[in-house]
């Protein structure tokens, strides 16, 4: 993308008065959504100081949705905040979802589940034939059971939507009252947990008197992208959000993205438009495919680790941080100051990926 479109982009009029006003009417709007606390927020948003030395460029921040609290936390812990209220208030008893194996998701929802006294049922599809023991069993796995949740297995390709409805019509025979969280908690209630992510993070900023230029993060189901694009037309901000994608090409994703944030903008019911130019995925750092390690994301996690002392997954933010690091390295921020990586989590699933990182043993 050409540096000058960025920079054309960008509308630096906005007064920090009239952002924390906008930021105030967008929590207004939010609150009339039923709402369960499970996060501890406002997550921290700290600067990356070494790395910024390291890579040149403008000055790296991350915003700390791994420290969201809830089963070691990440980004799915905002939605189910939205989505576990609308389950209470449709009197559900019992929580189904779906995801990958080492499904970040599926944790979180377990535990959500757990907090809140209800029995969770999760079904894994394995998206990437692995067959050890630790890919399958342990992180996330270990975790969704330790949380009590009951946890099955499914082939690659099955279509997860429908196993999930056949759990229901069965749990509802039984006289449970079942609740079905789509895959990553993506719809316009989980989605509406990033509308107010991007009002967190703009108040946080314009607190601290920091101009963010732009905002990245990995892309997946869609819901965060989709909840921050609607989120920052609230407030008008000129944010230059990016979405590092994981799974699908550039036009699906970005397509997803854009009608969840068109859905998601409908429900909120404050008249917002959704502009499609907002709507930005790269997807080149996907690799061989979902779930499958990359050497960018295997070099960013060990950067990372090893500079900040944060720890990344090898499925999602590890992918996203490859694509940040390549993008700064190759000047695609231009001249812009400050540049922020939403951390969604996930450094559960690295315990999935014991010998991803040649690191498997001690050192002498
Ligand atoms: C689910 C997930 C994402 C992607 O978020 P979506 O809302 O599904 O696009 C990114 N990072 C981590 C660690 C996740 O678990």
């Amino acid at each position: 993308m050409p540096e000058n479109n960025l920079l054309s982009e960008r509308n630096d009029q906005q007064s920090p008065e009239l952002t924390l006003s906008l930021c105030k009417d967008l929590s207004i709007a939010l609150a009339k959504f039923p709402k369960v606390r499970l996060g501890h927020l406002p997550t921290p948003l700290e600067p990356m100081d070494r790395l910024s030395e390291i890579l040149g460029g403008p000055r790296l921040w991350v915003k700390r949705d791994d420290c969201t609290g809830l089963s070691s936390g990440g980004n799915k812990t905002r939605k189910l905040e939205y989505l576990m209220a609308d389950a209470q208030a449709q009197g559900a008893d019992t929580i189904i979802t779906q995801g990958a194996t080492q499904s970040n998701h599926a944790r979180q929802t377990a535990a959500a589940a757990a907090k809140l006294g209800m029995a969770c049922h999760i079904l894994l599809e394995d998206r990437t034939g692995y067959n050890d023991d630790s890919y399958n069993l342990s992180g996330n796995v270990l975790m969704d059971r330790l949380h009590g949740a009951t946890v099955s297995k499914r082939g690659g390709g099955t279509d997860m939507n429908a196993e999930m409805a056949t759990l229901a019509e069965k749990l509802l025979q039984d006289g449970r009252a079942p609740y079905v969280i789509p895959g990553g908690g993506s719809n316009p209630i989980g989605a509406l947990g990033y509308v107010n992510c991007a009002r967190e993070i703009a108040e946080q900023a314009t607190n601290i008197g920091l101009k963010i230029d732009a905002f990245v993060h990995a892309t997946g189901s869609s819901g965060t992208q989709a909840g921050l694009v609607t989120g920052l037309a609230a407030i008008r901000s000129d944010i230059h959000l990016l979405g590092i994608g994981v799974r699908a090409p550039q036009e699906k994703q970005e397509q997803m993205v854009f009608d969840l944030a068109q859905r998601t903008a409908d429900y909120l019911g404050t008249g917002i438009n959704i502009d499609r130019a907002m709507v930005r995925a790269n997807c080149d750092y996907v690799g061989p495919g979902y779930g499958l390690p990359t050497d960018g994301m295997k070099e960013a996690v060990k950067l990372l680790a090893r500079t900040e002392g944060l720890l990344f997954d090898p499925v999602y933010s590890g992918k996203g941080l490859d694509g940040l690091i390549n993008l700064v390295r190759g000047g695609h921020f231009g001249d812009m100051e400050n540049v922020v990586f939403l951390h969604t989590g996930g450094s559960a699933a690295l315990f999935g990926y014991p010998e991803t990182f040649d690191l498997h043993g001690y050192t002498e």
